[in-house]
């Protein structure tokens, strides 16, 4: 039997197969709980119990207040259960505890209140001034689009949750979310939490279960009006092939290789812990990690012993400890994935500077866990196999410079555009910089600072569209123009019918 369970139409329930399967600490081995396995037949009870909520139901007729109350309301649940909400984010993912306290589950409470404003404010009726037509007025509605799905992935999994479902929700479309396998726990948490709001039933539909069914019904049932992603570029590409089928909207937000520029007026010091932290937050298991480090010749040799030096300091270990800097990767696969990069980086590259391989100093209760140590390669080639593909892990790359017009050209020589960095004692030569680089975001002294308030989302192959700010709460909804021809007899304003000689 699941510890847990489906949240469909209103109601908990089991996989309709009855299936379970099991959710693991990635820093210890041991089992957490047993999870519903949900199937194409639950996927598509919650497809239909999401459809007839929006079409039937009181959801999308309800004001943007009423709505924000509600989203509101989620947020005060959320912040009951924080300390709980932290702890099992941290045990399923094996991100810090401190990550869980610190970013995790405030990150989610401000989406949601995020898009409680947007809903409150943002107008759902904009009147036009003038109009091109003889005669006439006009406005454009902001209407929801409907079913709204949401496939997300296994590195952020709570914030990833409240991303798909609060600005869905806040512009009156109807959700059904499948979190990663991986680290499911969290989402199906949230499912209580929502239940405890009291929305009307099938508002809010949360399955566990495998990309491959649950995942592909999401994205191509024709009951689905836009299907929100954010996972790897290659499933992105399928994701698009599957809501082709019947036109549905997109969101993409998909894999980086982002490039952290270090131009030769930066303090050193600085840079580098930027730099690290740009890169090792979260072992580099986030989209937009700035993993090849651009760094101009000047300060090259200085510059890489300083961040060596640092590097060797971050701590590896038990998630669960507030000393810890980084955890352990989501899980054993993900460190084969790792190793597989690490040696492909020793046979292109040559041995890295540090890391390369577990920490050896770590207590027993861990020695069955998915850790692995930052890991710099210097003198990268930026066409690299190791500079070029997504690896997901704590691996840097570090990729010399001469001239400012050189970084940005290496910079944009990836098929990726999610993010990158620019570390300058001189905003504006930063700036000049920045405007270059054709990334969805660029960070100038800092790194990783993400808000509900701002818009995120990638260039290229990174994805399409923008989830957050205003963009990302406009994204959930459908315009419609209405024009309205004054004249409701005679034929003074309606000449254009003559060309039809009607
Ligand atoms: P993934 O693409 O393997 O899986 C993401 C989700 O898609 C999971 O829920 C998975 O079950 C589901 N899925 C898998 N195959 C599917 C299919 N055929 N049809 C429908 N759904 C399917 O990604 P992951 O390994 O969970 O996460 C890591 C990736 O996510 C990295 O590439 C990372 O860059 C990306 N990511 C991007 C962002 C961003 O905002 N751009 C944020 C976080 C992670």
């Amino acid at each position: 039997m699941a510890d847990y369970q489906l949240f469909i139409d209103g109601a908990f329930t089991d996989a309709a197969s009855g299936e379970t399967f099991a959710t693991y600490n990635p820093g210890t081995g041991q089992k957490l709980a047993d999870l519903p396995k949900a199937g194409r037949d639950d996927a598509i009870r919650a497809i239909e119990a999401a459809r007839k909520a929006f079409d039937e139901g009181p959801w999308p007729k309800m004001s943007g207040a009423e709505r924000a109350a509600k989203l509101r309301r989620i947020v005060e649940l959320i912040n009951q259960h924080s300390a709980e909400l932290a702890e099992l984010e941290a045990l399923d993912s094996g991100g810090t505890i401190l990550k869980a306290q610190m970013a995790d589950v405030p990150g989610a409470v401000s989406a949601f209140e995020w898009f409680a404003r947007m809903a409150e404010e943002r107008p759902d009726r904009v009147d036009l001034e003038g109009s091109p037509f003889p005669v006439s007025q006009n406005y454009i509605r902001y209407e929801p689009i409907g079913v709204c799905t949401g496939i997300i992935p296994w590195n952020f999994p709570l914030i990833m949750a409240a991303w798909k479902i609060a600005p869905a929700l806040a512009a009156g479309n109807t959700s059904v979310l499948k979190p990663a396998s991986l680290t499911s726990l969290s989402a199906l948490k949230l499912a209580q939490i929502i239940a405890e709001a009291d929305l009307p039933p099938g508002v809010v539909n949360i399955l566990a279960g495998p990309g491959g069914t649950v995942g592909e019904e999401l994205a191509s049932n024709p009951l689905v009006d836009k299907t929100a992603f954010t996972g790897s570029t290659e499933v992105g590409r399928r994701i698009m092939q599957l809501a082709s089928g019947t036109v549905k909207a997109v969101t993409l937000e998909l894999g980086g290789k982002s490039a952290n520029i270090v131009l030769d007026d930066a303090d050193l010091d600085l840079a580098a812990a930027g730099v690290l932290w740009g890169t090792f937050f979260h072992g580099g298991q986030v989209c937009e990690s700035g993993t090849r480090a651009l760094v101009q010749r000047g300060i090259y040799d200085e510059f890489i012993s300083l961040l060596v030096e640092k590097a060797n300091n971050i701590v590896v270990g038990d998630q669960m400890e507030m000393t810890t800097n980084i955890g352990p990767l989501v899980s054993r696969g993900q460190v084969e994935t790792v190793e597989r990069y690490v040696k492909l980086g020793r046979d292109e590259v040559g041995e890295p500077l540090c890391g390369g391989g577990a920490p050896d100093n770590l207590p027993d209760h861990l020695d069955k866990g998915a850790f692995y140590r930052p890991t710099i390669f210097a003198d990268v080639d930026n066409k690299a196999k190791i500079a070029q593909e997504e690896i997901f892990g704590p691996v840097l790359c570090v990729i010399p410079f001469d001239t400012d017009d050189e970084a940005v050209a290496i910079a944009n020589d990836s098929i990726y555009g999610l993010a990158g960095g620019v570390q300058s004692g001189n905003i504006e030569r930063a700036e000049a910089v920045a405007a270059r680089m054709r990334t969805g975001t660029v960070w100038i002294n800092d790194y990783h600072l993400i808000s509900p308030e701002r818009p995120f989302g990638g260039y290229k192959q990174s994805g399409i569209g923008r989830e957050l700010g205003t963009q990302g709460y406009d994204i959930y909804r459908q315009v419609k123009h209405v024009h309205i021809n004054p004249e409701t007899s005679g034929r003074d304003n309606h000449f254009h019918y003559g060309v039809l000689g009607v």
